[in-house]
């Protein structure tokens, strides 16, 4: 019988064993990148309005030169859209210290405190914990398959974000050549279709 060719071994699947002690330390310390797909989910989820959720960083409140394309170009200058935060922690986390919006939840929270390395065929390679000191690994295994699917919805919906971003910062360019204003941030959220509406193709006046 032929030998099975062997499947390519996960590094740092010992990290699987992760439980969360809902101690809220990321949810205080992290900013939460949204895509339309996260805020369309949360707005239909807590049946509140899109902008409701969304905070605007500029580039020096936040390091992000790693993913330049999620940087929307806005009437007030270069922004980045995040989850909203509210005395020092996300608005969602609630006083007991847990997520106020668990089944609606960003994708990046979701994912966290994981983070999964693919080979060129997408195949997991590695898995690494992000802050392993306080992200205890007490817990049954997570298992991979479910985590490493959610992680390519991750980064499929951050590309259709990107898409969105970059098509929206050429037709600022455009205006910008025939002496037009910038869209701000409400004219993005519309364009994005962001609160269940159909997104439009075009800078609003
Ligand atoms: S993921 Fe980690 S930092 Fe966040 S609440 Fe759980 S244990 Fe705390
Ligand atoms: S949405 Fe929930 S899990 Fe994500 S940062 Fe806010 S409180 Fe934490």
């Amino acid at each position: 019988m032929p030998p099975t060719p062997s499947l390519p071994i996960l590094r740092g699947a010992q990290h699987l064993t992760f439980r969360c002690t809902a101690c809220g330390e990321c949810c205080r310390r992290i900013r939460v990148v949204l895509t339309h797909h996260d805020l369309r989910r949360l707005s239909a989820g807590l049946g509140r309005p899109a902008e409701t959720f969304v905070q605007w960083l500029s580039p020096d409140e936040v390091d992000m030169t790693g993913e330049p394309g999620s940087f929307v170009r806005l009437a007030v200058g270069r922004r980045l859209m995040v989850l909203a935060h509210g005395g020092g922690a996300c608005q969602l986390l609630q006083p007991d210290q847990r997520c106020g919006a668990y089944a609606h939840r960003p994708l990046d929270c979701r994912l966290y405190p994981f983070h999964l390395e693919r080979d060129e065929q997408a195949r997991p390679q590695e898995l690494t914990r992000l802050d392993p000191e306080r992200c205890g690994d007490n817990g049954e295994p997570t298992q991979l398959e479910p985590l490493a699917a959610l992680d390519a919805q991750r980064w499929q919906e951050l590309r259709e974000f990107q898409q969105r971003v970059l098509r929206w910062n050429q037709l600022a360019s455009h205006r910008l050549r025939f002496r037009k204003p910038l869209g701000d941030e409400a004219a993005f959220l519309a364009f994005l279709g962001a609160s269940g509406s159909a997104p439009h193709d075009g800078v609003p006046h």
